[in-house]
Formats: structure tokens, C-alpha cells, sequence
């Protein structure tokens, strides 16, 4: 655009804003500022907020360490057992204040058996004695050992609570949880060749798993131990999950029987292989 346009453009502009009453205000330029008051411009990386450092997470507390109920015990299992039964007589029982109970079953039977037996919980018969599987699902258990060629006496048999749950009830996961190391403190001093896990809580608990006893029963699962820095050699423990015999009695049916015979006919076979092939 030449001189004369552009004074021919701002006459122009002018008369417009006259004719719609806008006042002509020249409007004042901002102030160059120099070169060397501005910042120089910070890289995007290094753009970032100033604010105080977030405060370290509290480091997780340590899980606590498994129960080592075995740590100074006589040697000999028959003593190891009733010095771990008169420690939960004084250690657990004295908070046991939720339910009645009579008596601690805490188990009976051989301290070097070769087969321990696990069931749920004490019944009312075992309550009132003391001893484990005395009542009816007790007397199924010695026909289903005879089976086998075995005695009450051949076997160590105890349950996963020490304690019975009121009404007969399933253990609930609390009660589990704190019978579940003395469980292990007895298989520790025991060191059974097999345990045969009778009922749903004693076949998870063993196995450490929340599957249902129709899943696990029949199939050779593994105990392992956990040892609370004992320097107790590491201990694995075959599991041959089964049918508790109070079920069996209330499903009397000719599968039920078989699959408790071939349950039986597994722990048979497991107790005659050689000790160093059995494991
Ligand atoms: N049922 C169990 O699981 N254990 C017993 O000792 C008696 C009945």
C-alpha cells in the first residue's frame, strides 16, 4: 500500500468512526521492555511444581513370623506332645472366652505313627472326654483303619481346632487360625509318613487352599512346613484329602463307600512304598 492509500485508509476509518459516534482515542503502546529483564525461558522438563516433598509412605509392617510352638521341646515325641498340649492348656485356652466348652481335645494315638488322622473338631462325646473321634463318626473311623489293617493305636488322630465349636458348627477361619500352628507344632513332632485330611477345614487348612472337599477329596495334595528359624530341617507331609465319616454316615450310598475305599486303599498303598520313595 502506498503513502497516499494508507492516509486515504485512515481518513476513512476516521469519518466511519465520527459517523458512528466512536471517539477517536489513540491507544498507548506498551513499553518495550528489555531483553535482559525477562527470564530466560524455562525447558518444559524442569517446569514443575514447587511444593514439599510427599512424606514416605509408613514401610508395611512385617508379617509376623509363624508360630514356632516346637522351639524347646524334650526330644522324645511322647514327651513333645504333652509338653505342646499343657502349653496350649495355659497359652490359648485362658482366651478362649467366646464359647463354653468342657474339655481340650488335643489329640491321642501313636507319637511315631506313620498316619496321622485330621478331622474338623471335637463333638459333643469328645467334649465331655476329651478324647478325639469317640462318638459315631469315631466309631466309623476305627471300621474305615480296620479296613486297612490299622487300630486306633497305630495312629496319631487329632483335629484341626482343639476346641468345639458350639452346636457342632463348622470352625469358623478365626478359630482355624489359631489352632492351625499348634496343628502344625504336632505334625512337626510326629512327622508322619501321610496325614489323611478328613472333612473340608482339615484338607484347606492343610493344603492351604479354599477349595471344597468334592474337588480336593481322593487327590494326594503336600503339607508344607514353615519353619519360624527353628533350624528345624523343612518338612513336607503327603495329604490325601477325604470324606469326613460323620458325611459318609449321613450318605451311606454305595459311591460314598467306594470312593472312601479307594481313599483308604491310597493311604495303604502310600504307607507300604519304601520310606525314601514315599514323600
Ligand atoms: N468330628 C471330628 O471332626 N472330630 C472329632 O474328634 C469328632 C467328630
Amino acid at each position: 500500500m502506498s503513502r497516499i492509500d494508507t492516509t486515504a485508509a485512515v481518513r476513512q476509518w476516521l469519518e466511519t468512526g465520527r459517523l458512528l459516534g466512536v471517539p477517536f482515542a489513540p491507544v498507548p503502546r506498551s513499553r518495550p521492555v528489555a531483553e535482559s529483564a525477562v527470564s530466560p525461558p524455562v525447558p518444559a522438563a524442569e517446569r514443575v511444581a514447587v511444593a514439599p516433598p510427599p512424606a514416605p509412605a509408613p514401610a508395611p509392617a512385617p508379617a509376623p513370623a509363624p508360630l514356632d510352638l516346637t522351639a524347646e521341646l524334650p526330644d522324645d515325641p511322647e514327651s513333645a506332645l504333652a509338653t505342646l498340649a499343657d502349653r496350649y492348656q495355659r497359652q490359648v485356652v485362658p482366651s478362649v472366652t467366646e464359647h463354653q466348652f468342657t474339655k481340650v481335645v488335643f489329640g491321642e494315638g501313636d507319637p511315631r505313627a506313620e498316619l496321622m488322622i485330621v478331622g474338623e473338631g471335637p463333638g459333643a462325646e469328645e467334649d465331655r472326654s476329651g478324647r478325639p473321634f469317640v462318638g459315631p463318626a469315631g466309631k466309623k473311623l476305627e471300621q474305615m483303619l480296620g479296613a486297612i489293617g490299622l487300630e486306633r493305636s497305630d495312629v496319631y488322630i487329632t483335629n484341626v481346632v482343639k476346641i468345639r465349636p458350639p452346636g457342632n458348627r463348622t470352625p469358623l477361619p478365626s478359630e482355624v487360625e489359631r489352632c492351625g500352628p499348634w496343628l502344625a507344632a504336632q505334625i512337626r513332632i510326629i512327622r508322619p509318613r501321610a496325614i489323611l485330611a478328613l472333612g473340608g477345614p482339615a484338607a484347606k487348612w492343610l493344603l492351604a487352599t479354599d477349595s471344597g472337599i468334592t474337588r480336593l477329596r481322593g487327590v494326594w495334595g503336600t503339607w508344607v512346613d514353615e519353619p519360624a528359624g527353628s533350624g528345624e530341617p523343612h518338612l513336607e507331609v503327603p495329604v490325601l484329602p477325604s470324606f469326613h465319616p460323620a458325611y459318609l454316615l449321613r450318605n451311606y450310598t454305595r459311591e460314598m463307600r467306594e470312593q472312601m475305599w479307594h481313599d483308604l486303599q491310597a493311604v495303604k498303598a502310600r504307607l507300604g512304598e519304601p520310606a525314601e520313595a514315599a514323600g
